[in-house]
C-alpha cells in the first residue's frame, strides 16, 4: 500500500517541473491523478509518466486562472477518476522587472495565476471534500515569502499572499476534515530558475546562487514533490496551516 492508495490527487501545473515530480510522486504512492495544466509540456516526459498508468492518471487542459474552465475540468474528474481528495496549487509563474516599467497587466499575470488560481481550484474541490469529510490541499508557495531579492516584487507578494491564504483557509475547513498546507521551496532545478539565471543581469549568478547553499547543491523537484506527498497523506493528519520549506536551509542562513 503507498500513502496516497485510491486517493484521486490533482496536481495544477503538473506537466513539467516541481508539478510532474508530483505527479510521479503521488503515482508511485498509489493515487489516482489528474493533471491540470495549460498544454503536455514539450519534452516534459508527461506522456510517458500517464502513460505507465493509463487506467489512474488524466492530463486536463485547463487553464487554472479561469474559474468556469477549473469547474468543468473539477467535473471531468470526478466523472473519469472520482472525487478529488487533494489538491495541490503548483502552477506558477513569474515576471521580471522593475516597479516602474512593469505593467499593470504583467502584475495582474502572475497574481492571477500564483494566487487566484489556488483560490479558484479551492473553491471549486471543496464542497466535494466537504461532503465526504476529508480531504487535503497543498500550495506551492515560495521562499520569495519570507526572503527576497530585486526585481521580484510581484512573485513576492503572490507567494506571501499564497502562504496567508493557506493559513486562513486552513482554519476555515478544520471543522470539515481538510487540511491545507504550504511548500516553500527554495532553489529548485526547473525551467522557471533556469529563466531567471538566463535574465539576471549578473553572469554569475548561478555560480553565486549555489556558493550559498547550506547543502552544496540546488534543490530538484523530487525534493520538494516527497514533502508534497507527505503533507497531502494521512501520516501528516495533525498537519495544517503549516508552511514547510523545501530549501536546503537557505531561509535559515544569516552568513
Ligand atoms: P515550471 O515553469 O517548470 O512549471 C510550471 C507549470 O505550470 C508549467 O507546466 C506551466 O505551463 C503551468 N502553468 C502556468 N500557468 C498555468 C495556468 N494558467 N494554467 C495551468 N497551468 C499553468 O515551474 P516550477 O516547476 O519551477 O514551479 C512550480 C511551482 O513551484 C510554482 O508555483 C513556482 O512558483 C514554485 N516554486 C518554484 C521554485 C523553483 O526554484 N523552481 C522555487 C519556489 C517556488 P506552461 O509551461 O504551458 O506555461
Amino acid at each position: 500500500m503507498g500513502s496516497l492508495t485510491g486517493r484521486v490527487v490533482v496536481v495544477t501545473g503538473g506537466a513539467r517541473g516541481i508539478g510532474h515530480a508530483v505527479v510521479r510522486a503521488a503515482l508511485r504512492e498509489g493515487a489516482h491523478v489528474a493533471v491540470f495544466d495549460l498544454d503536455e509540456g514539450d519534452g516534459s516526459g508527461l506522456r510517458d509518466t500517464l502513460a505507465q498508468a493509463r487506467d489512474r492518471s488524466t492530463l486536463v487542459k485547463v487553464d487554472v486562472t479561469d474559474s468556469a474552465a477549473v469547474a468543468a475540468a473539477t467535473g471531468e474528474v470526478a466523472d473519469t477518476l472520482g472525487p478529488v481528495d487533494v489538491l495541490v496549487n503548483n502552477a506558477g509563474r513569474n515576471v521580471y522587472g522593475d516597479p516602474v516599467s512593469m505593467t499593470e497587466a504583467e502584475w495582474e499575470q502572475v497574481f492571477d495565476v500564483d494566487l487566484k488560481a489556488a483560490f479558484l481550484c479551492a473553491k471549486h474541490v471543496l464542497p466535494g471534500m466537504m461532503d465526504r469529510q476529508r480531504g487535503a490541499i497543498v500550495n506551492i508557495a515560495s521562499l520569495h515569502a519570507k526572503l527576497t531579492c530585486t526585481g521580484m516584487y510581484p512573485y513576492a507578494a503572490a507567494k506571501s499572499g499564497l502562504v496567508g491564504l493557506t493559513r486562513s483557509m486552513a482554519l476555515d475547513v478544520a471543522r470539515h476534515g481538510i487540511r491545507v498546507n504550504a511548500v516553500s521551496p527554495g532553489y529548485i532545478r526547473t525551467a522557471l530558475v533556469d529563466e531567471y539565471f538566463a535574465q539576471h543581469s549578473d553572469p554569475q549568478v548561478e555560480e553565486k546562487a549555489l556558493a550559498v547553499q547550506p547543502l552544496g547543491r540546488l534543490g530538484r523537484p523530487e525534493d520538494v514533490a516527497e514533502v508534497v506527498c507527505f503533507l497531502a497523506s494521512d501520516a501528516a493528519g495533525y498537519v495544517t496551516g503549516a508552511d514547510w520549506a523545501v530549501d536546503g536551509g537557505l531561509g535559515v542562513r544569516f552568513a
